[in-house]
């Protein structure tokens, strides 16, 4: 039922003639807000928020507003492309000779260098029914080991974080937390522009009932302007920091030992790690007064419910798993694991993000089964109808270790599925050299040309949001319904229809017979997880758009779960949850003479990642249209560049021309950059890899600034 939020005011929508409003999910961020097509003679000509949605409430930000510009923006891509020869330039072809020379390339290299010659670069952008028959593809027929997506890049981290200490992968929390717990700290997290509608949530919260806002992020962003608490943490320190605050709650006696004892083991050498972490100790790494430091520890410690909540300020680090880890130590000490306003809530990035790591198979088997488990193999090979020897006993390459090995030699040809690896890697010079390396280089997007798929040999043309049905699974585990509003332009078939006619094409149609349809893709879903702690086997399309999603676990008979483990129950082998001891490890690019500043990289409110869909529709682009790079005031003064002249940003790997904003909003000595500009960010990072997740570090590197003339 909708709450409507007194005095306020729905966006108003100009009057457009409309045949009909179709319901679906946003397919940007994981916010996962409910969203209407307006459809004029078969065009989407508009876009409404779902006014009685449990998730947004009627609102949508900018993105959202603008949604359906980008169904219609130019460039999109209406047929196959071939490229004749290694250099010869793409030209217009049939479905047929494309997926027959796709078919005849995999088959060649895996024939002539081995199955895991041949890479799969998948998204976090297709619907979970997609990236469903993609793994039944990957792994019942293809069988390449290197195999996994984009979501490397933004939510390994916590996905590792979370399996380490909670035995599985799954956001424990969910959005109702903020209107239920009594202190909220956000580490890392740029809320206001990276997930608008979610920061309308918390201000709403926050307008009935005042709680604690603590916002740990080396720069001033809108969201710590609201806390009543910023900590400008130094980059790269937020371990050290979580272990001083675990430090002072143990100190004074403010965990849950009940909880704690019943639920958690390894708290003796988790106390012993933290004792070493003094809030004085923690200063001189964080840079954060040990006042304070005790301060936000009481605060957290003697709330009933206290929620931590972050995004790549954590996991797009060395040691994201381990900041991970940190956050859920300390809420597993508090016992706010499981209880209404108590979690531990990663903020997810792109709109399905969640759904590849559900049932995608790119770090296992589907439905958050592991490679390593011979039971889970066993299942999925029954399931399937395929021998489980063809599985691997262990994950290959992820995505960032994918591209090294290309440039070994290792692997030879490359499927990259909605994903713009040459704006969004980092070191994207490096990355041109090595996608160049490849035999054969498959590009499968919605748009073109782009940065990547002006390097395909073979350029597949994908329907977009809301041209498919299909499901998304947001940050809180809601699934969302996302249904066909339009057509797709030209010959663009949906994702799921390009993969099992990639299958026939290459003789592994036994995998999907019939018609495949996401109708069947999701009743196997739904069949796959059932008993699984993604368990789907509840949830229908018709409920999904009813009740504006469902939080899954979902068995059958359920309306859904609104959080994990309130039973206690964790998914470790014996039912227990980890503390973790996490040492200290300061292992990034640190600035030096030639390089003295630090460069940190995120997001602007108008743009969705690499720009593919953004940087084309035009009020977006309009609004934030240049590279630009915050600097403090007294090292732009000191260096004698003015606001608004373009500066030269230069890193050991490349450089960048970008327009230079002086602020108080970065500390001196820091740098501030948006990463979505192929040109920028991402030219200058050094990415080095968190061990247990392979993401990169791309918030850390030394830059040097220099004025243009
Ligand atoms: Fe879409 Fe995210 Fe904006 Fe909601 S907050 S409208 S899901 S981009």
């Amino acid at each position: 039922m909708l709450l409507r939020e007194k005095g306020s005011k729905p966006i108003a929508i100009p009057r457009k003639e409309i045949d009909r409003w179709i319901y679906t999910t946003c397919g940007y961020c994981s916010t996962g807000c409910g969203i209407e097509v307006g459809v004029k003679d078969g065009r989407a000509v508009s876009v409404r928020g779902t006014a009685d949605h449990p998730v947004n409430r009627g609102k949508l930000c900018l993105k959202g507003i603008h949604e359906f510009e980008a169904i219609n923006a130019r460039d999109r891509a209406g047929h196959p492309m071939i490229r004749d020869g290694a250099d010869g330039p793409l030209r217009r072809a049939s479905w047929d000779e494309a997926l027959a020379r796709t078919a005849g390339e995999f088959k060649r290299i895996q024939e002539r260098y081995g199955r895991d010659a041949l890479a799969v670069v998948s998204t976090g952008q297709i619907y979970t029914e997609e990236f469903y028959t993609l793994g039944k593809l990957v792994r019942g027929g293809l069988g390449t080991n290197n195999y996994d997506g984009n979501t490397t890049l933004c939510m390994a981290s916590a996905v590792s974080g979370y399996k380490r200490s909670f035995g599985s992968d799954g956001p424990p929390g969910c959005y109702d937390d903020f209107d239920r717990t009594e202190c909220l700290i956000a580490f890392g997290s740029n809320l206001s522009e990276c997930h608008p509608v979610l920061y309308y949530r918390l201000k709403t919260a926050l307008e009935r009932r005042r709680f604690p806002v603590i916002v740990v992020d080396p720069r001033v962003t809108m969201l710590a302007q609201l806390a009543d608490i910023h900590l400008p943490i130094r980059p790269g320190t937020d371990v050290v920091l979580l272990n001083a605050l675990a430090n002072v709650i143990l100190a004074e006696g403010m965990e849950d030992q009940a909880f704690a004892l019943a639920h958690t083991t390894g708290f003796e050498d988790f106390a012993r790690t933290v004792s070493r972490f003094t809030p004085e100790y923690a200063e001189g790494i964080t840079g954060i007064p040990a006042g304070r430091i005790r301060e936000v520890a009481r605060i957290y410690g003697r709330a009933g419910a206290a929620m931590a909540i972050w995004t790549m300020g954590i996991n797009q680090s060395t040691h994201g798993s381990d900041g991970v880890a940190a956050i859920n130590n300390l809420a597993l000490i508090t016992g706010n694991v499981g209880k209404p306003g108590g979690s531990s809530l990663s903020i997810t990035g792109q709109c399905n993000a969640m759904g590849t790591r559900e049932f995608s198979s790119a770090s296992g088997l589907p439905g958050y089964r592991q490679l390593e488990n011979p039971a889970h193999r066993s299942e999925i090979a029954r399931f399937w109808g395929v021998d489980e020897t063809f599985f691997p006993e262990k994950r290959g390459l992820a995505m960032t270790d994918i591209f090294p090995a290309v440039e070994r030699g290792e692997i030879k040809g490359m499927w990259v599925i909605a994903t713009n690896p040459m704006t969004s890697m980092p070191d994207t010079d490096r990355v041109r050299e090595i996608l160049g390396k490849l035999e054969f280089l498959v590009v499968q997007d919605v748009y073109f040309p782009g940065e990547t798929a002006a390097l395909a040999h073979v350029f597949l043309p994908a329907a977009m949001w809301a041209e498919k049905t299909g499901t998304f699974t947001n940050t809180e585990r809601r699934v969302g319904l996302v249904r066909k509003a339009v057509e797709p332009p030209g010959e663009a078939k949906s994702d799921l229809d390009i993969f099992a006619a990639l299958a026939r094409a290459m003789g592994l149609g036994r995998l999907f017979p019939g018609e495949w349809t996401a109708e069947k893709a999701f009743d196997e879903i739904r069949e796959v997880s059932r008993g699984r702690l993604c368990d789907y086997s509840g949830i229908t399309y018709e409920e999904l758009a009813a009740r504006g999603g469902i939080q899954w676990p979902s068995p059958s008979g359920s309306h859904g779960t609104p959080r994990l483990y309130a039973d206690g129950l964790f998914q470790h082998a014996d039912g227990k949850a980890r503390l973790i001891p996490l040492e200290f490890v300061d292992d990034n690019e640190r600035p030096d003479e030639s390089y003295p500043f630090l460069l940190n990289t995120g997001r602007v409110i108008e743009h969705w990642h690499t720009r593919t869909k953004t940087g084309r529709i035009g009020n977006l682009d309009k609004f934030s249209p240049v590279l630009y790079v915050e600097m403090n005031g007294r090292d732009a003064a000191r260096l004698g560049i003015e606001a608004m002249e373009t500066v030269r940003l230069i890193s050991r790997r490349g450089e960048a021309e970008a327009v230079c904003l002086p602020t108080e909003r970065v500390g001196p000595g820091s740098v501030f950059t948006p990463f979505h500009f192929a040109w920028g960010a991402n030219k200058l990072s050094l990415g080095l890899l968190d061990p247990h997740s392979r993401q990169p570090a791309f918030k850390q590197c030394a830059v040097r600034i220099e004025k243009t003339r």
